[in-house]
């Protein structure tokens, strides 16, 4: 078994463990595998382990990538910060884009909806812990941007998505994705049109079974399944 397949195979039993300890069901939890600076030999081995999902966060990367693996299919999410300029590049290839955090990103994603003539799904981004760093809307701002969002026909929100501050201890950032499910349930009150509160995506490789604990719905993992040999 080669090292991709054990990881892989340690990541799923966190996740079931995981799991099975919040009364949920494993069938609601994708796991996203991460493919940044990752070898197409490794993503291959990953989806021949039954990886369906996978995630980039470079546009660049994700383009290279994409064109070496066609077959078998695979479903990609975008996940890192989008620059509004290569939306064109990515709107007809991905499935999620999990960091809308600004209207005119949006009106972008829209613009190309409109070509697609399909919408695209998107998570919006929260900065929960209101890192400096770290891109997102503050939690306050959720609401009202997704008011904006409801007059922009083509883009369909399905969700939210948050990055924890790293930490040694993942209990420490347990609150963040516990907030963000908070903030989903509130928001999901407000029945805004073309608004779904069906996915959390939270959950790295270091705090994915925190996560998952406090409802996780996507689990973005690159280290623990792709790091080692
Ligand atoms: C890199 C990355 C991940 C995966 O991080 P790991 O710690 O390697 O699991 C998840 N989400 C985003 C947005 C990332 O950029």
């Amino acid at each position: 078994m080669g090292h991709v397949e054990q990881n892989l195979n340690r990541v799923r039993q966190k996740i079931k463990a995981s799991a099975d300890k919040a009364g949920r069901n494993i069938d609601d939890i994708t796991l996203v595998a991460v493919t940044k600076n990752v070898a197409i030999a490794d993503i291959e081995a990953a989806v021949a382990s039954g990886v369906t999902t996978l995630g980039e966060n470079r546009v660049q990367e994700f383009m290279k990538k994409i064109d070496q693996l066609q077959n078998p299919p695979v479903r990609w999410h975008m996940i890192g910060t989008l620059q509004s300029n290569k939306v064109k590049y990515i709107y007809d290839k991905v499935e999620l884009i999990h960091s809308l955090d600004r209207l005119s990103l949006a009106k972008e994603i829209q613009k190309y909806a409109r070509y697609l003539g399909r919408p695209i799904s998107c998570l919006v981004e929260v900065n929960v812990a209101q890192e400096e760093s770290k891109e997102g809307l503050q939690i306050d701002e959720v609401p009202a941007f997704l008011k904006q969002l409801t007059e922009l026909e083509g883009l369909t929100v399905q969700g939210l998505m948050t990055m924890a501050p790293y930490t040694e201890n993942p209990e420490e950032v347990r609150w963040v994705f516990r907030k963000l499910r908070e903030l989903s349930l509130e928001l999901a009150e407000l029945k805004l049109e073309g608004v779904a509160m069906r996915e959390l995506s939270m959950g790295m490789s270091n705090d994915l079974e925190v996560a998952v604990e406090e409802g996780a719905t996507l689990v973005r993992v690159g280290t623990a399944i792709f790091g080692g040999n």
